[in-house]
């Protein structure tokens, strides 16, 4: 064989290997079974429910799973004159990683006792996307998909409901609050947007604040340069094309003009997550 015919088709091979084992990733087989509860979603519901003045805590649908039922929660904030700009917030799209979930109650505890912290801004907030992986500690959600790699297909409750919440809504800009496991540092996403200046401000801000910056984080084809992943377009259209969105993805592309994806480092503790996160939803939220 010439040696051009035979790296063709070692391509091939290696092409069709990850594509199959990309989908075996993306779809496992068996729900999970005998997973301890390790949280209880009675506290987020009590928490919740004292939300008061111009918000609005909905129930966009029910998650449902044997012996295992919940409301997935929206807590809409209509702002005291009428907003001049739309903020789309969501936490707890993988169950392991809770700070993005506390980030949003307290910022949502925090709104509800300062009604006029954004007077001109509106938010919609999804805390916790996957209830039964928070529930349990797991990234995945109970059929084991992973719903940051669903939002093309949408097979799960999870991420339909979550579609259907934001169906021709649109906002100025979108926060999904993630946590690394690995990372030893702050790190964010930022998707099709030309100007890195707002990110690498709240770097600084991270930075200063005395929180260390995440270095070499690869994303498939993509890696950070002093904490920042700078997805292009091109990258959501082919992720589009090959049908594992993520939340982020669809936040840009679907719904938002600004869409970041902001990851802490799992191995600090809660409260310097949250803080990270805090210092990251303030920074965005700022007006020039
Ligand atoms: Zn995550």
């Amino acid at each position: 064989m010439k040696r051009r015919t035979k790296l063709t088709w070692v391509l091939v091979f290696v092409l069709l290997a990850g594509w199959t084992g990309y989908h075996i990733y993306l779809k496992h087989p068996d729900p999970y079974q005998h997973v301890k509860a390790v949280r209880d979603l009675n506290e987020i519901q009590n928490r919740l429910t004292l939300v008061k003045g111009r918000m609005t805590l909905r129930n966009i649908g029910e998650i449902q799973y044997p012996s295992f039922k919940t409301p997935m929660w929206a807590v809409c904030v209509e702002p005291v004159s009428p907003p001049t700009r739309r903020c789309l917030l969501v936490g707890g799209v993988h169950g392991n990683e809770p700070a993005g979930t506390e980030t949003l109650l307290r910022f949502i505890e925090q709104l509800s006792a300062n009604e006029n912290a954004y007077p001109d801004t509106a938010f919609d907030i999804i805390p916790v996307a996957n209830p039964w992986g928070w529930v349990h500690n797991r990234r995945r959600n109970y059929e084991r998909y992973d719903l940051n790699r669903d939002f093309a297909h949408f097979y799960t409750q999870e991420t339909r409901l979550i579609r259907d919440f934001l169906r021709g809504k649109r906002y100025d800009i979108a926060l999904d609050l993630h946590e690394d496991g690995t990372a030893a540092g702050f790190y964010l996403y930022q998707y099709a947007e030309a100007d890195p200046g707002p990110a690498r401000d709240l770097i600084a801000k991270e930075r200063a604040a005395g929180y260390s910056i995440a270095q070499e984080v690869w994303m498939v084809v993509l890696r950070s340069h002093d904490g920042l992943i700078r997805a292009p377009m091109w990258t959501l259209y082919f992720v589009r094309a090959i049908r594992t969105m993520s939340i982020g993805n669809i936040m840009r592309l679907d719904y938002s003009g600004r869409a970041y994806t902001l990851e802490t480092p799992s191995t600090f503790p809660m409260e310097k997550r949250v803080d990270m996160d805090m210092i990251a939803i303030r920074h965005f939220l700022s007006r020039p």
